[in-house]
């Protein structure tokens, strides 16, 4: 099979494959940017990716993981059980007001690309190439629930792509988790025998107080942001329910359970000063992990990207994020690689961005973006030792 002309053959069949669909892609990608559709509600986006898969003859599950808008598509192979699969990530959620403000109309056309190039060379690869469509990237957690779920078990190793300002291939990012702290008092009227009442505002505001505190002895790439979800009813009235929210970062996940450990210590101690008690709702899909990205399939995107032509560089700024890209990560051998669609110094999540998410130059990206994770996926698939290095790699990571 990895005779160099077969190869060379096969690598020029997907790059030919993405020029041929360019007009499909491009046109896919404006229509899931024109209808932006929020998290676990992606369900025009999801239905246009998975018919397109469907109608290349790829196998599609619908409603994987029990997620109505998350697939996973397999293409026709004729691999054995014991042959790797490759997994190419699709995200097509937007905003709440902003759109496709993070361009995922792109990451999901790009994985459609990849999937369709991959498709014309797929009976003859020792392995299988797949299309995984995650929900819910903006803060569900989609690929949290996919992971959980078990939807990369049997995946050998995963990539996508985000746009940015600018290219480059490894980026960290951080672990966070959601909590919702709920404070149970007792009411009573304020003026009248305020003595009665157990004050939960004043619990939470104390157990924010603390955290507040708490910071100075955290390591310095802790991040904990929060805001109060409930601070009563009336003024006259004594809460008896008060409640807040909290998001903790840290680098890795570890230490962002220690955090939220010490975060929990502080809502517990103020309740108990306030005489109330706390309840803790720990959200399953808040749980992000930091991404560990794979040093010899970063190596092979990169040589890609070289053989494409495409420019890159070192991100400087990386790891102040998340993504539930990092709980893949944490599963599989994983990259998460950047091609630039804006000019520098243009952020997601801004109306510029949007608009770069379906400029000539987003477009661009995202057509190189399919074939370098095409190309990718055809690396490992034919060089099992390279694949075999990222295994190796990855058990070492996670032994640490
Ligand atoms: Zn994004």
């Amino acid at each position: 099979m990895s005779s160099l002309n077969e190869r060379a053959e096969l690598e020029a069949a997907i790059i030919a494959a993405v020029d041929r669909d360019s007009p499909l892609l491009i046109a896919i990608s404006r229509e899931i940017h024109q209808n932006p559709e929020l998290q676990y509600k992606e369900f025009k986006a999801a239905a246009l990716l998975t018919s397109h898969l469907e109608r290349r003859g790829f196998e599609v599950e619908r409603a994987a993981a029990d997620i109505e808008t998350a697939f996973v598509a397999t293409a026709p192979s004729k691999a054995s059980a014991g042959q790797p699969t490759i997994a190419i990530l699709a995200e097509y959620d937007a905003l709440a007001g902003l759109g496709h403000a993070c361009g995922h109309n792109l990451i999901g056309t790009a994985a459609l690309g990849a999937g369709l190039a991959l498709r014309e060379v797929s009976e003859r690869l020792p392995g299988r190439v797949q299309v995984v469509g995650c929900p819910a990237e903006e803060g569900g957690g989609g690929k949290v629930l996919l992971t959980n779920r078990g939807v990369f078990d049997e995946v050998s190793a995963a990539m996508m792509f985000h746009p940015l300002d600018s290219s480059g291939i490894h980026a960290d990012s951080l672990a966070a988790t959601t909590i919702e702290i709920h404070m149970h008092g007792k009411p009573a009227h304020a003026a009248a025998n305020p003595e009665d009442g157990v004050n939960a505002l004043d619990a939470i505001i104390q157990t924010y107080n603390g955290i507040n505190a708490l910071r100075q002895h955290l390591r310095s790439d802790t991040r904990i942001h929060g805001i109060i979800t409930n601070g009563g009813q009336a003024p006259n009235i004594v809460p008896k329910y008060a409640s807040a929210k909290f998001r903790v970062r840290a680098a890795d996940r570890k230490y962002a359970d220690e955090t939220l450990a010490k975060l929990m210590r502080c809502a517990e101690g103020a309740a108990m000063a306030a005489g109330a008690k706390v309840e803790f709702n720990i959200i399953e899909e808040s749980r992000y992990d930091n991404m560990i990205s794979n040093p010899t399939m970063e190596g092979i995107f990169a040589d890609t990207l070289d053989k494409l032509g495409i420019p890159w560089a070192d991100l400087k700024e990386s790891g102040l994020g998340s993504t539930d890209m990092g709980n893949v990560s944490q599963k599989v051998p994983s990259i998460h690689p950047y091609l630039k669609i804006a000019p520098r110094g243009v952020s997601p999540h801004t109306d510029a961005f949007r608009e770069a998410a379906i400029s000539d130059e987003g477009q661009q990206a995202m057509l190189n973006a399919a074939k370098a994770m095409a190309l990718t996926a055809l690396h490992l698939l034919l060089d099992p030792a390279k694949l075999a290095a990222a295994q190796q790699e990855f058990a070492a990571t996670k032994a640490k």
